[in-house]
């Protein structure tokens, strides 16, 4: 039986960790936090996950939350080009509909479950120092340590990385008793962009105490939203928001009127810079570990890309392994198998990103506008999300964009829709 290593109990690690389980490799997680630190602690992200990687997710019965979590079936979209006017606002379906668990009540249950089915975790922080010991116990060592500091392993790739500052400053809270508003399908995920200031977004989602909303804003650097830098805790960091939110999006900061933080440590806030790595590194003479999700490919969280393309990552990356057979994880290997992620999922979560975390083109804008007006624009807009590889087909090309806008604004006009 193959032996295989994976430090890091994320999203990316532990879904890989639990599909080789089932496939019958021998696996051991390094995770540097338990089931219990994970569950008490603080969150690190929000979460929402499309379709296609929450299939596969199902490929191996780990979408536990199916029947507990809100179904995320649609998202509305608002444009407020100045504080306190929404210029335009559509909305589209996510099919069947997408769905985020927080991940201190994801990991932990999923840590457990590894381990009732007779998985190998030791809670240990993995220093870079202790790899060129472990590395050569195990057919292969997978680093699937997020954003910590063992990703310095990894160089840098000069030609896909595009930042070297963060795009946003990033702070979320997870909240009871968010009111829904009555201009979105029930349950509907709100993006709400006022350019050059940022983003709120707000989701449903599952936490420990059951179904909540998490308001997350994407703040420019210095702007307005940029209010949360000295990580505040909940209470005052929801002060905050409701006061920021009164001023640019009020009709947000109504729904916020009788909410509560979720939980003593329901918010977050920092920031990152997209970077893109070399997908292995050799850690000892002839001795090779490979990276996966975040460690690998890291987006802002603008486009809610992350933890898909983790998820993604995990299944690729499985089917690579069991396909190996018995023949060596050497660095030829190693490089293909990242390549095959990044052709079939990471460049379109990238380019989603990249699209959204930069000032839009003026097309995009006018697309946008399009949407507002017209339902099969917006569907295809909202699409977008889980579907990022439509970018390119849809708005690559300026031309062919308004060509289509313009077909679609023709056929409702003969339809009288
Ligand atoms: C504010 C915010 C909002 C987001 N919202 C979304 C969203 O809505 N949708 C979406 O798809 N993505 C979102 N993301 C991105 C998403 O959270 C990540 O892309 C995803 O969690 C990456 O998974 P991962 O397994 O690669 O890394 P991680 O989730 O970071 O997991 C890495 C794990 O490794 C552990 N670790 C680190 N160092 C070591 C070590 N030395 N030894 C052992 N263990 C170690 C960490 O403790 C952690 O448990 C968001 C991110 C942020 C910051």
């Amino acid at each position: 039986m193959r032996k295989i290593l994976i430090v890091g109990a994320g999203q990316a690690g532990l879904q890989l960790a639990l599909s080789l389980q089932v496939e019958g490799y021998d696996v051991t997680v390094m995770s540097a936090r338990t089931p219990d630190e994970l569950r008490d602690g603080w969150p690190t992200s929000t979460q929402v996950m499309f379709e296609p990687a929450l299939n596969t997710e199902r490929a191996y019965d780990l979408n536990l939350w199916e029947d507990e979590a809100p179904r995320i079936r649609d998202v509305g979209i608002s444009v407020s080009p100045e504080p306190g006017v929404r210029a335009l606002k559509f909305d589209g379906p996510w099919q069947p509909y997408a769905m985020s668990v927080d991940q201190r009540l994801k990991m932990s249950t999923w840590l457990e479950l590894f381990e009732d089915r007779g998985g190998r975790i030791i809670y240990h922080p993995v220093m870079t120092s202790d790899l060129a010991g472990l590395a050569p116990m195990y057919d292969l060592t997978l680093i699937a340590a997020g954003k910590g500091e063992i990703v310095e392993l990894f160089d840098r790739d000069p030609v896909r990385s595009k930042y070297v500052t963060p795009g946003r400053a990033l702070s979320a809270i997870y909240l009871h008793g968010m009111v829904e508003p009555d201009d979105f399908p029930a349950g509907s995920m709100r993006i709400n962009v006022a350019p050059g200031v940022g983003e709120l977004f707000v989701i449903s989602n599952l936490t420990m105490s059951g179904p909540s909303r998490v308001a997350f804003v994407e703040a420019i650097p210095d702007g307005p939203f940029d209010c949360f830098w000295d990580r505040p805790k909940p209470e005052e960091h929801l002060r905050r928001l409701r006061h920021v939110m009164q001023e640019h999006m009020p009709w947000e900061a109504d729904l916020l009127r009788d909410a509560e933080p979720t939980d003593a440590r329901a918010s977050l806030s920092g920031s990152l810079t997209g970077t893109i790595r070399k997908p292995y590194a050799e850690i000892a003479e002839g001795t090779y570990v490979l990276g996966m999700g975040d460690v690998v490919v890291l987006n802002d969280p603008v486009a809610g890309q992350g933890s898909n393309s983790a998820a993604h990552c995990a299944g690729i990356y499985t089917k690579a392994i069991v396909d190996r057979g018995d023949q060596p994880f050497d660095p030829e290997w190693m490089q293909a198998t990242f390549e095959t992620f990044w052709e079939d999922r990471a460049q379109h979560s990238t380019g989603m990103t990249d699209a959204l975390l930069n000032p839009l083109p003026e097309h995009v804008q006018q697309v946008l506008g399009a949407a507002s007006q017209h339902q099969q624009v917006a569907d295809r807009f909202c699409r977008l999300f889980p579907h990022p590889e439509d970018l390119g087909p849809f708005l690559g090309n300026p031309e062919a964009a308004l060509a289509y806008v313009a077909k679609v604004a023709e056929a409702d006009a003969a339809t009288g829709a």
